[in-house]
């Protein structure tokens, strides 16, 4: 009897590749993101890894390269660079990424031959990843596909075995109808998802959405939150809303080690007499980092008192540094960042915004949430942020604990909404009202929205999402073997 068998499919797999001396290749398996996410149901299910391995590879390094990640429960998907670069880089992250996040092309500008070369390659690097599945896959296994990168699976592996079961969940926002019906290749993605099982979603409005979407693109039946799509050669498809979480109490036994304890102590020394207000964003143009520069810099202009009371630490961790738009963004946080420090620095008090373009430690990151006494988030569109989860997770056990801003087009807003300051980050008036409301605020005020925060931080945990997704599949799958 063996155990039920989950194929994890995603663009990345988790490992790194490193090359030594001589010319072989080891797998260091990283951690965080998904497959923390995943290690609680590791007790339950085998699991293999699905994924491209990092790099290009020549046919000679291939068959090292597929032993080697077999060691970690990993399956590597081979693509050429120059695939990668036109699905991974081109069709997934420069027309899917933007357009998910509510950014059109420019105006003056349709659809041009470059996009219909990378969604070609979309499709070809699909293909590839259905084939790398079908090499794996045993009857009865469940086959979880994640995010954009991956939409077109549901329909080539449904073709080649209609008895797979399948679900996919989406890390990012599903736009409005408005907004995804100006995709050129609508019609075919919609149709490819509908032959997944489940579709999971991390907020209510995506769901609704991607059912609006539904509705105007097909003549198919839904009735609540299920699409029968068997009129298409697709499946009777149940949708579900699955908030992802945190794993808190990692970052609980973090914040107890003597290392993070020190660091947390000197953190406390060198910020004396100020408050810490924390951005941790990746340098995307999603994360509304330029709106949080220009609205710290209209809080400091209203309440020039507070120059040397407060100190924006912004960490900006570099993303997609290729991409020109990204390099535009970089330039012109740059900019404010300069503008900013050079309108309210003092000698006495020196800069009033500490900006790094580079990434953390888990454990100074951690040191660094618990110090901080804001955390201002405003993501012009983000599929959750759990930079948010994490300082309020951080912020447990502290006599005053800080105060989280949100963003109300963070998905995270429907759910740490109540337990924290939610501001329209596109009005800069609001988003620095919001800041002079936090930096002010009562402790009885912050033990109270702390409170709401932590308690639903570790009710809907990351380990709770991956097991209620699983169990939705399971019964969706189950659902199916019913009716038909
Ligand atoms: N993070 C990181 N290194 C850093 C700073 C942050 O790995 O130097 C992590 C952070 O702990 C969080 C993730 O990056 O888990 C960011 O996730 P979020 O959902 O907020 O945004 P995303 O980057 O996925 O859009």
């Amino acid at each position: 009897h063996r155990r039920q068998k989950i194929l994890v499919v995603a663009n990345r797999l988790p490992t790194k590749p490193k090359r030594d001396a001589e010319g072989n290749w080891t797998f260091e398996r990283c951690s965080g993101g998904l497959v923390s996410c995943l290690a609680g149901i590791q007790q339950k299910f085998d699991m293999v890894w699905l994924g491209w391995p990092g790099a290009d590879f020549n046919d000679t390094e291939k068959e090292m390269v597929a032993n080697e990640a077999m060691k970690q429960g990993c399956y590597p998907v081979f693509l050429r660079q120059s695939l990668i670069d036109e699905y991974y880089n081109g069709f997934a992250n420069n027309v899917l990424w933007p357009l998910f996040h509510y950014i059109m092309p420019p105006f003056d500008k349709g659809v041009n031959e470059c996009s219909t070369e990378q969604w070609g390659a979309y499709k070809k690097a699909n293909e590839i990843f259905t084939e790398a599945i079908l090499s794996v896959y045993e009857d009865d296994d469940y086959v979880w596909i994640h995010d954009y990168h991956l939409m077109l699976v549901p329909k080539f592996l449904r073709e080649a075995k209609p008895d797979c079961n399948i679900g996919w969940f989406l890390h990012t926002p599903f736009p409005s109808a408005e907004i995804y019906r100006t995709l050129p290749w609508r019609q075919e993605i919609i149709e490819s998802l509908l032959h997944s099982n489940l579709l999971g979603f991390h907020v209510y409005d995506y769901l609704r959405h991607f059912l609006s979407s539904c509705v105007q693109l097909t003549s198919l039946e839904i009735s609540a939150h299920t699409i029968d799509a068997t009129t298409i050669g697709g499946c009777i498809v149940k949708c579900a809303t699955v908030p992802i979480g945190i794993s808190p109490d990692e970052f609980l036994w973090a914040m107890k080690k003597p290392e993070v304890q020190s660091k947390i102590e000197h953190l406390h020394e060198q910020y004396e007499g100020r408050k810490v207000i924390l951005g941790i964003d990746r340098l995307d143009y999603m994360k509304g980092i330029p709106h949080k520069l220009m609205a710290f810099g209209c809080f400091l202009e209203h309440h020039p008192d507070w120059a040397d009371k407060c100190v924006l630490v912004q960490l900006a961790v570099p993303s997609r540094r290729d991409v020109p738009e990204y390099q535009r963004l970089q330039r012109q946080v740059h900019e404010l960042v300069g503008q900013i420090s050079g309108k309210h620095s003092t000698i006495s008090a020196g800069v009033p915004v500490i900006y790094m373009d580079s990434s953390m430690s888990p454990d100074d990151l951690t040191a660094l949430y618990n110090v901080a006494d804001v955390a201002l988030i405003t993501s012009l569109r983000d599929g959750m942020n759990l930079v948010s989860y994490e300082y309020i997770a951080c912020q447990h056990g502290k006599q005053h604990p800080g105060v989280l801003i949100l963003s109300e087009f963070a998905g995270a807003a429907q759910s740490l909404g109540a337990g924290s300051i939610r501001v329209n980050p596109w009005h800069l008036q609001d988003t620095a009202n919001a800041i002079h409301e936090a930096l002010t605020m009562s402790s009885e005020e912050r033990e109270a929205l702390q409170e709401y925060a932590f308690k639903y931080v570790t009710e809907h945990t990351a380990q709770k999402w991956a097991e209620t997704f699983l169990q939705c599949l399971q019964e969706a799958c189950s659902d199916l073997m019913e009716v038909t």
